[in-house]
Formats: C-alpha cells, structure tokens, sequence
C-alpha cells in the first residue's frame, strides 16, 4: 500500500476513535441533564399536586359538613358529589406522578450511565418504600368515598340522623387519618427529594470523572497507536539508514529483509541494487590496485639494482651532492617498497589470507623493541613515553613479526598524531589467559562521528589533513585484521584535542585464540 493511504488511514482511525468517544460523552452530558430536569419536576410536581389534595381534603370535609345544615340539600349534594370527584381526580394525578417519578430515571442503556445503573436503583428503592403509604391512602380513600356516598345517599333520603352519625363514627376518623397520612407522604417526598437531589450531585460528579478517565483513556489511546502507526511507518526507514550506514564503513554486503510495500519497500529495494554494484566495483578496485602494485615491483627492483650497482661501481668518484642524490634515490626507493607491501598485504588479508606463525615470545620485550625502533622519531617530536609493564616477562603465543605491525602502527600514529612535547603513555598487562595493551596519547584526537570508520581500507579521518601528516590509511585495516585473526578485540577511544587510547585485548595462547570463546565472555 501506498505511504500516503497508509498515513491517510492511520489518522482517519484516530479521527474515528476520537469522534466516537466525543459522541459517547454528549449522549452521556445529555442524558444526566435529562434526568437532572425530569427529577426534579417530578419531585416538584408531586409536592404541589400533594399540597393540592390536603387542600382538596380539606374542601371536601367542609362540604361533608355542610350537608347536614339544614337547606337547599340537592345543591349542597351536588357540591359535595363534586368536591369528592375533585378528590378523587387529584389523587389519580398524585398517583401517576409518583409512579412516574419512580419509573423515568433508569439509565439510558447504551450509555455508560448503566455504570450509575446503582446508584438510580437505590433511589428507586427510597421511592418504592413510598408504596405502602400511597396503599394506605388509598384504601382510606375508598373507605372515605364509600361512607360519602352512602352519606349522600342518606341525606336524599332524609335520614339526618343515621348519616350524621356515619360521618361521626367512621368518615371523621377517616378524614383525620388521610389528612395525617398525606401530611406524611408529603414530608417523605420532600425527604427523598432531598436525598435524590444529592444523589444527582452525585451522579453529576460521577460523570464528571468518567469524562476525565474517558479523556485519560483517549489520550493514552492516541499516543499508543501514533506510536504504533510511527513505528511501523519509521522501522523500515530505520533499517535502511542502518543499511546506508553499514555501507558508509564499506559493507557492501546489506540486504533489507522484510520491505514494506510502499515507497520504502521500492527504496530499499533500489538500494539493495546500489550495494550490490559498489560491492562489485570495490572487487575490482582491489584488484586492479594489487594488479598494479604487483606490476611495480619488477620496475621498482630494477631501480634498486641499478642504484647499487651505480654506487658501487662509482663509489669513489662520487662528490657529496651526487652521493645525496643516490641516499635520496635509496630513500624513496626503500618508501616505495614499504607501500607495495603494504598494499599488497591489505590486498591478501582482504581475502582472508592471514597466515600465523605461532611463537612463544615473551611480549615485554617485543614492545620494547618497537618502541626502540620508534625513538627517533620520538625524540625529534620531544614526546614523553611513559612505559608500564605489569610484569618483566609477560609470555604469550602470537605471530611476533605481525604482532609487531600492530604494536608499530599503533605506535608511530600516537607518535604522528601528537604535537611536540606531549606525553604517551603505553601499558602492557595480563590477567587469566588474556594480554591487554593500552598505548594512549595526548593527540589531536578522532572526531566522534569518524571512529566507527578508522580501521576501513584507506580511511583516514579529517584531523590528519589538518596537521598534514601522511600515511595510506592502511595501518588499522592491517592491525584490526592481524588483532582479529589471533582471535583479539581492538578498542578505542578518544576525544578532539585530548587524545586518543587504543586498546587490543589478545588471548595469550593458541588454543583460546582459536577458539575464541573468551569474546563472547
Ligand atoms: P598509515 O598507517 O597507513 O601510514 P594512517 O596512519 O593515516 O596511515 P591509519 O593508521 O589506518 O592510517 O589510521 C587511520 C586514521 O585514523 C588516521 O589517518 C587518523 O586520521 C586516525 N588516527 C589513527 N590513530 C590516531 C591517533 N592516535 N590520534 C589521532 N588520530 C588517529
Ligand atoms: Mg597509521
């Protein structure tokens, strides 16, 4: 798939998430507002409609009264007939308000509000234990309404006396019992109206933290699936800056497994093709350098013969000048030899031909001798050499002649590298089974981003043209491969203008080296 469709989709997921959470937090704002406002209109509604029917009661006693005063009966019956139909309707409305405010507050079940499902219950609960009294009222009403109108029917008949004493002995109680009773329910609706308004305080609070922890939930969300999304975007992208770094320090042997389908894929393949071509022309470099370097030897051996036979056949004609141009010729001769040498040595150990000679030495005095070799050099720059050998002998197996290329090369470029005056330090100690030389300088030292390349082919960092000291950059690649091939680790570290320390670590017997399992140690 195309990056850009894979970007496309990626935000159109996360613009997706992000709108089905915001739709769940409005449905949830709007449903607790909801039931905020039909709460309290129920609870308010029920409070009036119950004041309503005290006064209600209160209309129908007096026209219950007013029945037995002697007059115009059929007139105060009907009256009475309808304050008690008045009564009646207002108790149905009182009826249906409290079953509604019992009924309308269950959550919405889609929503998270089931997460308050609880709490709405046990309010539900404080409603319903206003059931038995609402019972109660009611069947003092139908006890009430039927002593009316057997009442009215009563007086029609014009039995006073008998109705009196009905109301006396059975409406009045009644009258005084569901006046006290309503006064009850009035007072527990008020009460719980109280409690549920706190427990929608509540409920709004509640719903103030789910929308914090939605929120949390979404931002983690977020951030988990743009890490995601940029890491499955970036990996390859990484892998390949690896691959070009790989190849930076001439592995031309990259291959970028698992390519996306995308554009990067294409990259990578592409460049996959480029490795493979400059590994082709670094194989024909190499060997059309040795090619030619081999060529030089036979002209370069003509030269030297011709030279000495000249200076022997003339030794004593020649005048100094002419005897300075012949140690000039001799000098760049013996140069030129030093250089095909050690082309052709980096040319073969390319091919992974190192053979060792193994001796038992002892390395004190192969170091020694290295350092003999080095001093005027040394003492031209007027470098300090501070020598510490853990010990006098120090015995080790190794291939003495490459072991000293080694020792050399590090050497003579603390040497080069130093301005006059500085201090190079060398330590050479054992511990078990390994040899570790330590040679540190006080340099112009390697700038971080060209360690990694100091022991490539011919690699020679920016600093030794700015001091211009020469060399072919060939003297690490031939060391690391020596340190390598006796089984050994070359380390370094250095800082610009403070120096630099090279570390080679050799196991100090064949064995060891050739198995090499002290690296992975
Ligand atoms: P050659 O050794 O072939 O004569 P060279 O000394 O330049 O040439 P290397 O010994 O391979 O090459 O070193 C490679 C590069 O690493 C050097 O050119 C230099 O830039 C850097 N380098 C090596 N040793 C030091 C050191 N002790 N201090 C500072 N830079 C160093
Ligand atoms: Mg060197």
């Amino acid at each position: 798939m195309r990056l850009k469709y894979k970007l496309l989709i990626s935000y159109l997921f996360l613009i997706f998430l992000f709108s089905i959470a915001l739709l769940e937090l409005i449905f949830e704002v709007r449903h607790v507002s909801y039931s905020l406002k039909q709460h309290t209109l129920y609870d308010i509604n029920s409070i009036i409609y119950l004041s309503k029917q005290l006064q209600d009661l209160e209309i129908l006693n007096a026209n219950y009264i007013v029945i037995f005063i002697p007059g115009n009966t059929s007139a105060k019956v009907v009256r009475l007939e309808k304050a008690r139909q008045q009564y009646h309707a207002g108790w149905q409305k009182v009826k249906i308000s409290l079953q509604k405010a019992s009924s309308d507050f269950s959550p919405a079940k889609w929503s998270l509000g089931t997460l308050f499902e609880k709490l709405s219950r046990s309010k539900q609960n404080e409603i319903n234990s206003v059931e038995p009294l609402v019972e109660k009222i009611n069947q003092e009403w139908l006890k009430l309404d039927q002593s009316i109108k057997k009442s009215i029917e009563l007086v029609r008949k014009n039995k006073l006396n008998q109705a009196r004493y009905l109301r006396e002995t059975a409406a009045l109680p009644n009258i005084k019992k569901l006046r006290n009773d309503l006064i009850k329910l009035n007072q527990k609706i008020g009460q719980y109206s109280i409690i549920r308004t706190q427990n929608m305080a509540s409920m709004v609070e509640r719903t103030q933290s789910v929308i914090l922890y939605i929120e949390l939930a979404l931002i983690f969300v977020a951030l988990l699936s743009a890490f995601l999304i940029a890491r499955k975007i970036t990996r390859p992208v990484e892998t390949l800056k690896n691959a070009i770094n790989r190849m930076a320090i001439q592995d031309f042997s990259v291959t970028i497994p698992n390519k996306p389908n995308d554009e990067i894929g294409e990259l990578s393949s592409a460049f996959e093709e480029l490795s493979l071509r400059l590994k082709e022309s670094d194989r024909f470099k190499s060997a059309i350098l040795s090619q030619f370097t081999h060529e030089m030897k036979s002209p370069l051996g003509s030269i030297k013969q011709a030279t000495l036979l000249l200076e022997n056949s003339l030794k004593d004609q020649l005048n100094p000048t002419q005897k300075r141009f012949i140690e000039i010729i001799k000098g760049n001769y013996s140069t030129l030899q030093n250089l095909i040498t050690t082309i052709l040595q980096s040319a073969s150990y390319d091919l992974g031909n190192i053979q060792l000679k193994y001796r038992r030495v002892n390395v004190v005095k192969v170091v020694t001798e290295v350092l003999i070799n080095l001093s005027p050099m040394i003492k031209e720059k007027d470098l300090k050499v501070n020598i510490n050998f853990s010990a006098k002998k120090i015995e080790a197996e190794l291939d003495v002649e490459k072991f000293k290329e080694v020792v050399q090369n590090l050497l003579s470029n603390a040497v080069k590298f130093s301005l006059s005056g500085k201090t190079i330090d060398v330590r050479l100690s054992e511990r078990l089974s390994l040899l570790r030389l330590v040679i540190k300088d006080q340099g112009i030292g390697i700038p971080e981003k060209e360690i990694p390349y100091i022991f490539e082919k011919m690699y020679r960092a920016s600093n030794s043209e700015k001091i211009s000291v020469k060399g072919t950059g060939l003297g690490l690649y031939i060391a690391s491969q020596i340190v390598k091939a006796h089984g050994g680790q070359i380390k370094v570290k250095s800082v610009v203008d403070k120096g630099t320390a090279f570390t080679v670590i050799l196991p100090k017997n064949r064995r060891i080296a050739e198995e090499g399992g002290w690296l992975d140690a």
